[in-house]
């Protein structure tokens, strides 16, 4: 595994103000992304998940900490350092019906992102060109290049967004639910697809998604978010064998097993999601946990390494230091 950090995030914060206080919509956060790995990034709705993506790429200005790219902090490029960083890191969103312009051509859409680029602006033969290679990339027929997003499929439509994305050659991509909107057998097909393009054109990922047992096919590392918190970050074996927070726990025992006859102890959830408006002291998941105690609800636990390069924020999680 390589080792080189190509993005570094430090203490990220972002609260929006509504109308009753401040909504914490991402806390504190604090991860890293090697080249070529492949972080998920997992949560319920409305955890922050998808407020994190789009801060790191600065859709969304950030209120505080660092997104060092690179190790150059992209929350203090200026313009033109803007321009070339979104080169470099691409997006690709949940919904293929609603993120394609239903008026540009799929040649116009793959097309787009060029146009910042001096090699593509002014070569008309270069761009079509790039554009059919992508198509191929992506597993689309060039007889689609003149065609519009509603005459595809689900599936082709969100391999356009992601032939998009790729067409300034990036590094880097966030993918923000990119499947979830798509049947289970496309959406293989596009977890497929990503490995693949992943490995030919070394690509680093933060994959975002709401379901634990999509993140599995695809992640190196996955990250638990709760309410705006990093709960747990691990390597994907060890999230999947023993995962250490409760939080993570009650997810994974979510996920349905393609067996008969064979019993799960399933962890139920009680409780509603608390609001992240103006947040009290103490564990998020406090009214949640069966496992609470009294410190649970006074005291906010820190994300901290508790040995094998496992990091978990629960007071009852002891530490194991590795050496
Ligand atoms: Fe549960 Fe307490 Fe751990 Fe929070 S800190 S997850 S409430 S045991």
């Amino acid at each position: 595994m390589n080792t080189e950090k190509i993005l570094e995030v430090k203490n990220l914060k972002k609260y929006f103000k509504v109308k009753n206080g401040m909504l914490h919509a991402v806390d504190d956060l604090s991860f890293y992304i090697n080249k070529g790995e492949t972080l998920g990034l997992v949560g319920e709705s409305g955890c922050g998940k998808s407020t994190t993506g789009r801060t790191l790429i600065r859709l969304i200005e950030a209120d505080e900490g660092e997104v060092l790219f690179h190790n150059k902090d992209v929350l203090k490029f200026n313009k033109p350092e803007m321009k070339e960083f979104r080169q470099q890191a691409q997006m690709v969103f949940q919904d293929p019906y609603s993120s394609l312009n239903p008026r540009l051509s799929i040649f116009e859409l793959i097309s787009e992102p060029l146009m910042n680029s001096n090699q593509y602006r002014k070569d008309k033969v270069k761009t079509n060109a790039r554009v059919k290679k992508l198509m191929e990339v992506v597993g689309l027929s060039e007889r689609l290049i003149n065609s519009y997003p509603h005459e595809l499929d689900g599936g082709r439509r969100q391999r356009v967004g992601i032939a998009r994305a790729l067409s300034p050659n990036p590094e880097f991509v966030i993918l923000d639910e990119p499947v979830s909107a798509l049947d289970v057998c496309i959406q293989a097909q596009i977890i497929n697809l990503l490995k693949r393009l992943q490995k030919e054109l070394e690509l680093s990922f933060l994959f975002i998604s709401h379901d634990l047992s999509v993140v599995k096919h695809i992640s190196d590392r996955i990250a638990v978010m709760y309410l705006g918190k990093m709960v747990e970050l691990s390597d994907y074996n060890a999230i999947f064998a023993d995962p250490l927070h409760p939080y993570t726990q009650a997810l994974l025992s979510a996920i349905p097993i393609p067996k008969v006859n064979v019993e799960r102890n399933r962890t139920i959830l009680v409780g509603d999601v608390p609001s992240p408006v103006n947040p009290p002291e103490g564990c998020r998941f406090a009214g949640r946990c069966i496992h609470a105690q009294e410190k649970c609800h006074q005291e906010t636990p820190e994300l901290r390494e508790v040995g094998g390069n496992r990091f978990v924020a629960c007071h009852l999680v002891n530490n194991e230091p590795s050496e």
